[in-house]
């Protein structure tokens, strides 16, 4: 299998055919953040945390294959202030109040926030008002968590091959469902996984809260992208 040879920020990388920019960065210990991207998934781009830039062109790294001698920007300063100012406004546009957050430690926003040492966005809170749906038998969803990923939407499916998530409206109104007929026939270890599948606290196994506590979750004991950082070869 032909080897491709591209760079980021410099530093020598190679990549198997087919590869996304996030894909072969993960395997050359390089982390690039991502949010609305899951592996297994099929990648959207939707969230632009994982922007890059490529020749003065800014891309999607989840989305975009890498190509013999890309150069990628992945750290420069710009960079990162966008990155870190989406995250923010991930914060403001919804109402995530971490400390009473079933996900705390384990959320991957929060654990964003604190790798980009996010103290006080620098946008002023909106503070919706959105509904629960906390009918279905297995699982609730907490809307006002939602970042609108559609990893759900995308990942979660019930035996019969069919949808438990759909996404209603389109752009600032979009609006997750639950199938709560699909829902209820979700075994204990799929409704587990719908749960892990959201990157936020929108998505809560019913009945089972706080199993493990705060404090001794993933990123309780590593920041985000540590694992893949720790590959690095320098
Ligand atoms: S419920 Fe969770 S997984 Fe689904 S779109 Fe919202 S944040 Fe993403």
């Amino acid at each position: 299998m032909t080897e491709i040879h591209f760079t980021i920020d410099g530093r020598a990388c190679t990549a198997k055919p087919g590869q996304t920019i996030v894909e072969a960065a993960k395997a050359n210990g390089v982390y690039i953040p991502v949010l609305c991207h899951y592996e297994g998934l099929k990648p959207v781009g939707s969230c632009r945390i994982c922007t890059v830039r490529v020749a003065g062109r800014y891309m999607a790294a989840c989305t975009q294959p890498v190509t013999e001698g890309l150069a990628v920007e992945n750290t420069a300063p710009d960079l990162e202030d966008m990155r870190k100012s989406l995250i923010e406004m991930f914060f403001v546009e919804g109402n995530h109040f971490c400390p009473a957050c079933e996900k705390s430690g384990n959320c991957e926003l929060q654990a964003l926030a604190y790798r980009y040492q996010i103290m006080v966005p620098r946008f002023p809170y909106l503070w919706p008002g959105r509904a629960l749906q906390a009918g279905p038998a297995k699982l609730m969803l907490e809307r006002n968590r939602c970042v609108q990923c559609l990893r759900c939407v995308r990942g979660v499916r019930a035996k019969n091959g069919r949808k438990v998530f759909a996404s209603i409206e389109r752009g600032a109104r979009v609006t997750i469902e639950i199938d709560a007929k699909l829902a209820a026939k979700l075994s204990e270890a799929e409704a587990r996984r719908a749960m892990d599948i959201c990157p936020v606290g929108a998505i809560l196994r019913k009945e089972t809260g706080f199993a493990v506590p705060i404090g001794r979750r993933k990123f309780d004991h590593a920041p985000i992208g540590s694992d893949i950082e720790k590959g690095a070869g320098g």
